[in-house]
């Protein structure tokens, strides 16, 4: 398939167009960032591991009822998938407390949170992405009572899919960031990456943190390179 224009280019990925209109090709980079782009690296290799890695957790979706834009990895480091018109927001889903919540309410880190929490974030760096909810989706006009019905919903059941498939691996799912966009017909699916840098993901046994708050938190980025590594062997490979 021939790789036309770039239609954007965001703080990892780069997005170009396909001959097949309804097509796009996203390119995983090698950048690393945090602090809303103020922390910034680079880990050669990363952006192949997260393309894999997110190919493998949308087939996964994809194949249980839970549609995603992914149709195909492009390898080394890119996916192909369907052109979406993006909803500005995240997503955030969260089985154990940490992160912000910990910071922001009375949780404390690693407490169980049964029934998960769906929480919904205005993409907005120069705001800080302030949490917004339904009134405010739909007084901005971002999303109806009805389609931020529906994100919430999707967002739990992505959330049991694959809560189920990374415990079959030894992989306990923290907490986790989607992203929604438009079809054609105006049908909400799942869109953007399901990596390291947009879940909390732990050893079950051990506890060890194989995603992004390596990063975060200031390890070397051999470790987080490994930690990466590490994950993509055993969601993709299994092993
Ligand atoms: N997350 C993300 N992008 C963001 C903010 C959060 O991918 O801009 C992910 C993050 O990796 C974690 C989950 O969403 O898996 C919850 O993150 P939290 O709100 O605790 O914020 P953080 O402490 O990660 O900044």
């Amino acid at each position: 398939m021939k790789v036309g224009a770039k239609i954007a280019s965001g703080k990892t990925k780069n997005i170009y167009e396909l001959d097949d209109p309804s097509l796009v090709l996203i390119e995983f980079r090698d950048d690393v960032t945090a602090l809303d782009g103020r922390k910034r690296d680079f880990i050669a290799g990363k952006g192949a591991i997260n393309a894999a890695i997110t190919a493998k957790l949308m087939e996964v979706l994809n194949t249980s009822q839970t549609p995603t834009h992914f149709v195909k990895l492009e390898p080394p480091s890119a996916i192909i998938a369907k052109r979406l018109r993006m909803l500005p927001l995240e997503v955030v889903c969260r089985n154990i407390a940490a992160g912000h919540l910990v910071k922001r309410l009375p949780f404390k880190e690693g407490d169980l949170l049964d029934p998960p929490i769906v929480e919904f974030y205005l993409k907005d760096d120069e705001r800080g992405d302030p949490m917004v909810n339904k009134r405010h989706m739909a007084a901005l006009g971002l999303a109806t009572p009805s389609e931020a019905e529906y994100m919430e919903e999707a967002t739990l059941k992505a959330n049991e899919v694959l809560k189920r498939f990374l415990a079959s691996r030894e992989l306990t799912l923290i907490d986790f960031k989607l992203e929604f966009g438009k079809l054609p017909d105006g049908s909400l699916i799942i869109g953007d990456e399901l990596d390291p840098d947009c879940m909390r993901i732990r050893d079950s046994s051990t506890g060890r943190i194989l995603d992004k708050d390596l990063y975060r938190r200031g390890s070397p980025l051999e470790e987080v390179l490994k930690a990466y590594l590490e994950c993509k062997r055993r969601i993709v490979e299994g092993g």
